[in-house]
């Protein structure tokens, strides 16, 4: 049975950065990832852009998370933190996600850091509170690992279920889940045509003329009447919950990320319910490649490049921790002793049939607390990314991936410090934690 300190079991976003930054802190880490490459939903589901490293004018989101943009700017895969035209948020980063797989992948080895792809979890061994080990599923068969402590980066809370935390699904009282939404990227698009049309009739869209005008990369909300006409004419089913068309220039001049399509009513952990989703986000998006090449201009050349390739998940099970973040929290910018990340996204929930925002005040933030990374009932178990012990209104804020790649960073240094001094994860000296968070540059107040 191989050892390891940390085992982080999912490469997203948030497991990669967890594992860097406790394999930069001298730990013997090993991620576990089904898929063949790391990045998660930005990888795996086509999100893009990232958003959002600022809070008004002032970024909070740094450490690790920002050095892998600085990363990507250097190899030409990223503009950087852009202004969004839509005033949706302060900024936006637009990236390459083949780039992405990379870059992460790179910190991590550069780290020491090792990842096992193609890997499964498959059980949990608990004794006395205590992960004992894991079995993973692989081309082989069934591998044994064994750590000192764990991290849950699943978003799904797979390892924490397993290992007997307790955890919710979805909303309180219906456990109602976020749409969710098969991505789709389309290319060679005429960028002066569209962004002319969007100009000459701005009252159609959510748009800043002015950051517009000068936007490096564009990004486009809109075309109601005509997205409400095709769904009278039955070209645009009924089943798609949005009712305008949403899309974002990608770091690739001309190249288009559809955030589209909008699939309610399926169980995001119910692996049949899942597939059927899949199949439902598949005709959405040849529905919609079809309403922008017949409506949208700029587009008459265009071509799709792909899909997702996974159908992204929004919100699932979230663990039940030592505290659960609310929304009210959130909008009543409470920055905790405990703080370990900082964010300004808003609440931001996709219904079944419209988005659901709550912003805070310009420049506001709120911070998350360690309390909400570590359960009750597990002593070498810390949770991170988008399946912490938030209510389903905070998840909606705290999910998107410049926050849980902070939330990350603090993961990992947080269960390095306890494979260290053998200290369960609920008793770690969070202000030590805090200490080194900012020693390595992040900001957290
Ligand atoms: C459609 C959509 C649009 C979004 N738009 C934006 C946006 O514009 N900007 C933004 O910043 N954020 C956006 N988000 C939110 C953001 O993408 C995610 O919340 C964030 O990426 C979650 O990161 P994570 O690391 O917590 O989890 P995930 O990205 O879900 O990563 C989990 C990883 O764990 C792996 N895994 C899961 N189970 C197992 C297992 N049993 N064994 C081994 N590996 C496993 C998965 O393969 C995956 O790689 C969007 C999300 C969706 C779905």
């Amino acid at each position: 049975m191989e050892r390891f300190d940390v085992v982080i079991v999912g490469g997203g976003v948030s497991g990669s950065i967890a594992g860097i930054a406790a394999a930069r802190n001298g730990s013997r880490v090993l991620i576990i990832e089904s898929m063949g490459f790391l990045g998660g939903s930005l990888t795996n589901a086509g999100v893009n852009p990232m958003m959002t490293f600022h809070a008004g004018d002032r970024q909070v989101i740094l450490g690790i998370t920002n050095e892998i943009v600085q990363e990507l700017v250097k190899i030409g895969k990223s503009p950087g933190h852009v202004k969004d035209p839509g005033n949706f948020t302060a900024t936006y980063t637009p990236f390459d996600p083949e780039a992405m797989k990379y870059v992460l992948e790179k910190l991590l080895r550069d780290a020491g850091g090792k990842v096992l792809f193609h890997a499964q979890l498959q059980d949990v061994v608990v004794e006395h509170e205590i992960i004992k080990n894991i079995s993973v599923l692989t081309r082989t068969g069934t591998s044994v690992l064994a750590a000192s402590v764990y991290i849950d980066a699943t978003g799904d809370a797979e390892l924490a279920t397993r290992a007997g935390l307790k955890t919710r699904l979805g909303r309180e009282g219906d456990e109602f889940t976020q749409a969710m939404t098969l991505t789709m990227r389309m290319d060679n698009v005429n960028v002066e045509k569209l962004r002319k049309y969007v100009l000459t009739h701005p009252d159609e869209f959510w748009v800043d003329s002015d950051k517009f005008k000068r936007a490096e990369r564009i990004s486009v909300a809109g075309f109601k009447k005509e997205w409400a006409a095709a769904k009278a004419a039955g070209e645009i089913s009924a089943d798609n919950g949005r009712d305008y068309l949403l899309m974002f220039e990608a770091n690739n001049p001309g190249e288009f990320v559809f955030n589209s399509t909008r699939i309610s009513g399926y169980n995001p952990i119910d692996p049949w319910s899942l597939s059927d989703a899949e199949f439902v986000g598949r005709r959405q998006c040849l529905e919609i490649e079809r309403f922008v090449k017949k409506v949208v201009p700029g587009f008459e050349n265009a071509h799709v490049i792909g899909t997702g390739p996974n159908i992204g998940i929004r919100s699932s099970r979230q663990i039940v921790g030592l505290h659960t973040i609310t929304g009210s929290e959130l909008l009543h910018q409470i920055v905790p002793e405990d703080t370990i990340a900082i964010s300004g996204y808003p609440i931001d929930i996709h219904d079944e049939k419209t988005s659901n925002v709550k912003k805070l005040p310009y420049g506001g933030f709120y911070g998350i607390p360690y309390r909400a990374l570590v359960g009750r009932e597990v002593a070498n178990l810390i949770v991170t990314g988008r399946c912490i012990s938030a209510t389903f209104q905070a998840q909606s804020a705290i999910r998107t991936t410049p926050t849980v790649g902070a939330i990350g960073e603090a993961a990992g240094l947080a269960a390095s410090m306890a494979a260290i001094s053998s200290t369960p994860v609920q008793k770690i000296d969070i202000q030590v934690l805090r200490q080194k968070l900012k020693a390595n540059g992040g900001f957290i107040q």
